[in-house]
């Protein structure tokens, strides 16, 4: 099994690219979890009923601290759990489902009108605010 050392992960971030699969298969590791993800309007409206009828609630990331921070990371990550960290797997929006780090295993999402239909989302403004 071949990972990529701390020092190579480092250069590749620096140079807006970095890979944390394993040989390209991802470890879920939840790094590309991001609050802004591009979504269309039947995605966001499928989320919501989904987050209402699962009664799903936010998760939060970062540590307690005096001044408020900016939590960065998806609110459906739960990273409480080792396994089934992902509270909306089943209606994850298709920039989730498609995206893998690793960029030779990256497949180019080259629909214009998937594209042209998503605008960036807050996530945890538009699902929990
Ligand atoms: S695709 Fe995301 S979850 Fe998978 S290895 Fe890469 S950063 Fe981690
Ligand atoms: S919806 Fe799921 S896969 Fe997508 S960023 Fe949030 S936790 Fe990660």
């Amino acid at each position: 099994m071949k990972s990529a050392s701390l020092e190579q992960m480092m250069a590749d971030m620096n140079n807006g690219t970095y890979d944390l699969t394993c040989n390209g298969e991802c470890t879920q590791c939840g790094n590309c979890c991001s609050n802004l993800l591009p979504m269309t309007e039947d995605e966001i409206t499928t989320i919501h009923k989904h987050i209402k009828k699962h009664r799903i609630k936010e998760h939060r990331h970062n540590y307690p601290t005096a001044t408020p921070t900016m939590d960065m990371t998806c609110p459906f990550l739960n990273d409480d759990k080792s396994k089934e960290k992902h509270e909306i797997y089943s209606v994850r929006p298709r920039i989730c489902r498609e995206f893998i780090c690793c960029p030779s295993k990256r497949p180019p999402i080259d629909d214009w009108g998937y594209k042209l239909k998503c605008k960036t989302v807050d996530v945890r403004k538009e699902f929990f605010k």
